[in-house]
């Protein structure tokens, strides 16, 4: 970081940390103004990946780079320099996976997966697994997944294309992660969480949510006026997506409004009290973590295209494991 800074002889920089890493920000400005000729701010704006670049504030500060902590690139079209500082987490990841071995008895293939700052860890993952006799298996990257077997909260592409490989996914992560990947593929996912040592085996926590997510269509399909929730961060901003949701809800003589927030929280629609329902256009964190906090129905925009006849919920249906159907 010291050497890259002064490299590009950068005068002023924005450091931009996750939430579980801001309380290092004071350590890293001083770290920094002390070994190189550059003024640092650091943003308090919260943020959850690298699809929320402060690209205003950057521009508003003329910084000459802009550093991100704790995240992968997720776009390329930025006009600042960004250099992304991925910060490996040194937990000790075994104590979880020796838990996790009882919920995956009478599984012989394990899908791993894993969020950024575990991915250094799946390499021992993978070789304690294989010292027990189990056959991980980890997906490739493809897309903006910078590493194998690596997931997002709205990329889950590696556990997908090995779904009919696996018997099984151990996903190393968070609750959000493990509801997120839950709701997209077939096989049943034990989550390893190694900041609260807990195993999860998430197959009843699927029946629920996807109980909840049938709930809130049903309700939706009796709602005559939506607002469509668009994201002004960088990599959360669908405005086509938006407006085809727009045209899909009218075509059906239902009325959608698009609404623009930095921020979306269960607060902030409060103030919006014409709409029943929303879309959600942005982060699936806003539709899968706060769902149970709106006081109105939210939707995903997949949820929208279930409601109109567009894609079919059998698919999801079948996607209670296969081995439960009769
Ligand atoms: S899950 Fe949400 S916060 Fe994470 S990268 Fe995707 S859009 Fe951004």
């Amino acid at each position: 970081m010291i050497t890259e800074i002064t490299k590009r002889a950068v005068k002023r920089v924005l450091l931009q940390f996750p939430e579980g890493l801001i309380t290092a920000a004071s350590r890293i400005s001083k770290l920094i103004e002390d070994n190189t000729e550059a003024l640092t701010i650091v943003s308090m704006d919260p943020c959850y990946g690298a699809c929320d670049l402060p690209i205003y504030q950057a521009k508003k500060l003329e910084v000459d780079l802009i550093i991100h902590f704790g995240h992968t690139p997720y776009t390329t079209e930025e006009d600042i320099p960004i250099l992304y500082l991925e910060i490996p987490s040194n937990i000790d990841i075994l104590k979880t996976i020796r838990k996790a071995l009882r919920s995956l008895k009478g599984y012989q293939k394990i899908g791993l997966a894993t969020t950024v700052q575990h991915v250094p860890s799946l390499q021992i993952v993978k070789r304690f697994l294989e010292e027990k006799g189990l056959t991980p298996i980890i997906g490739k990257k493809r897309g903006k997944i910078k590493y194998d077997g690596q997931i997002l909260g709205c990329d889950y592409s590696t556990m997908q294309d090995i779904d009919d490989s696996v018997d099984i996914f151990l996903l190393i992560g968070s609750m959000f992660h493990a509801l997120g990947a839950t709701l997209t593929l077939s096989r049943n996912i034990i989550l390893a969480d190694p900041y609260q040592n807990r195993v999860i085996d998430m197959r009843e926590r699927k029946r629920t949510e996807l109980k909840r997510r049938w709930a809130r269509i049903s309700k939706a399909r009796e709602i005559a006026d939506f607002g469509i929730i668009l994201s002004s961060k960088t990599g959360q901003f669908r405005l086509d997506e938006a407006i085809r949701i727009k045209r899909l809800l009218e075509d059906s003589n239902k009325r959608g409004i698009l609404l623009i927030s930095s921020e979306v929280s269960p607060k902030i629609l409060e103030n919006f009290t014409s709409f029943k329902a929303y879309v959600n256009t942005a982060c699936p964190r806003i539709t899968i973590d706060d769902a149970q906090q709106f006081r109105r129905t939210i939707l995903s925009i997949e949820d929208v295209e279930i409601m109109m006849g567009k894609k079919k919920w059998d698919s999801h249906v079948n996607k209670i494991y296969p081995e439960d159907r009769t």
